[in-house]
C-alpha cells in the first residue's frame, strides 16, 4: 500500500448489512483517547459526505449511539453491533469518521495513526 495517496476503498460492518464505499488518503489517521475510543481501539479517518456512499444498508435502521456532547452520531449495525462509521457537524459541516479496520485491503499495522486527545475535550 502506498501512504499518502487518495483512494476508493469499500468497507462496512461485520456481517455486511452495512456497507459503503468511501474515498480517502490513509496517510492521515488518527486514534483517540476518549471514554467510547478506549474502550473500542478505531483508527479514523474523516471525508466529506460527497467522498462516503452509504451502497447497502439505511442510516436510519442503524442504532445511533451518542454521548458526552452528543455532535457525533455512532450508528453501529443492530445486527453485529459493529461501528462501521459514524457523523457529526464540524466547523465545515457534516464529517464522517470511518472506522479503517472496517475497509477492506488496508494494512492497518502499516499506518502511523496521530494521537488525538479526545478525552481532554
Ligand atoms: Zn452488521
Amino acid at each position: 500500500m502506498v501512504m499518502g495517496e487518495t483512494k476508493t476503498y469499500a468497507g462496512g460492518c461485520h456481517c455486511g448489512k452495512v456497507r459503503y464505499e468511501a474515498t480517502t488518503d490513509l496517510a492521515q489517521v488518527i486514534t483517540c483517547n476518549c471514554s467510547h475510543c478506549s474502550m473500542r481501539a478505531p483508527i479514523l479517518t474523516f471525508v466529506p459526505p460527497e467522498q462516503f456512499k452509504l451502497v447497502c444498508g439505511d442510516e436510519a435502521e442503524l442504532g445511533d449511539y451518542q454521548f458526552n456532547k452528543k455532535n457525533i452520531h455512532h450508528l453501529f449495525c443492530q445486527q453485529c453491533g459493529v461501528e462501521s462509521f459514524a457523523w457529526g457537524t464540524g466547523p465545515s459541516g457534516k464529517m464522517y469518521a470511518l472506522n479503517v479496520r472496517c475497509l477492506e485491503g488496508v494494512d492497518v499495522s502499516a499506518l502511523s495513526p496521530m494521537q488525538v486527545d479526545g478525552k481532554s475535550r
